[in-house]
């Protein structure tokens, strides 16, 4: 089932939100050749708990840090450790989440670690516009797969390899809840009304669609081990305009 956001609900979600958002002003002003990821977590952790806010992802199904950090070929679920050290012309897909008041915020960014080559620099601007499509669909009366064709048509203008077996989700008093949200068309006809709280999350390749699981059993990568970006937004469908939840808000400094 798919519930609908209380106004208390929404208004703590966007707290939660605005911590996940300043967790990534954090990042992208750390973010530099030489750091392990390992140092990003620390950084996260701690910005995490200055805002009063849990960071959800640690220890979500047994997961060891507050943040995933996915390097290059790494889609998503890539775990923090000291040993892994950013390099110049890296990408690192960061994803974060912090609940605030019971409720959950999810966001991820895919960051260029200096200056990266053209075609990378590409999937990162084309897979955030990815999002946004999907996120100008995020409207009641629209349909899920209005959202999920937005992302996918993107995709397929650029070539770009769309991941199948991950995707956006329900989120609010726990990081998953219904409904699942295909990155491409299968045809759900599920209505989306206003109240309703979505992480749209396209993760798109320079290459194939397939993906691989690491055995550390977390770290999804690219089956050609090709570059792999993931941008996501919590998102609030309204009457209205789509609302992002996941942005820094003034009233919450
Ligand atoms: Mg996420
Ligand atoms: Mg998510």
């Amino acid at each position: 089932m798919i519930n609908r956001k209380s106004r208390d609900e929404i208004k703590r979600m966007k707290h939660a939100g605005h911590i996940v958002a300043l967790v990534h002003k954090a990042m992208k002003e750390n973010i530099k050749a030489g750091m392990s990821t390992k140092d990003l977590d620390d950084i996260a952790m701690e910005v995490i708990h200055a805002n009063k806010a849990i960071p959800t992802f640690l220890g979500y199904n047994g997961f060891p840090a507050s943040i995933c950090t996915s390097i290059n070929e790494n889609v998503v679920h890539g775990i923090p450790s000291k040993n892994v050290i950013l390099k110049e012309g890296d990408i690192i897909s960061v994803d974060v989440g912090a609940t605030y008041g019971g409720m959950v915020g999810d966001s991820a960014w895919t960051y260029p670690v200096g200056k990266i080559a053209p075609e990378i620099e590409n999937l990162l601007k084309f897979t955030e516009e990815s999002l946004f499509a999907g996120i100008s669909k995020m409207r009641a009366g629209n349909v899920l797969d209005d959202i999920s064709s937005a992302v996918e048509a993107v995709a397929n203008r650029e070539h770009l390899g769309i991941v199948r077996q991950y995707g956006g989700h329900g989120v609010g008093h726990v990081m998953h809840e219904d409904p699942f949200l295909y990155n491409y068309s299968v045809g759900d006809k599920t209505l989306i009304k206003s109240g309703m709280v979505i992480a749209i999350e396209p993760m798109l390749n320079l290459g194939c669609d397939e993906v691989i699981q690491l055995p550390d059993e977390w770290t999804v990568q690219t089956a050609d081990k090709k570059p792999s970006a993931h941008f996501e937004h919590t998102v609030l469908a309204t009457d209205g305009e789509p609302e992002l939840m996941t942005i820094i808000r003034e009233e919450f400094l």
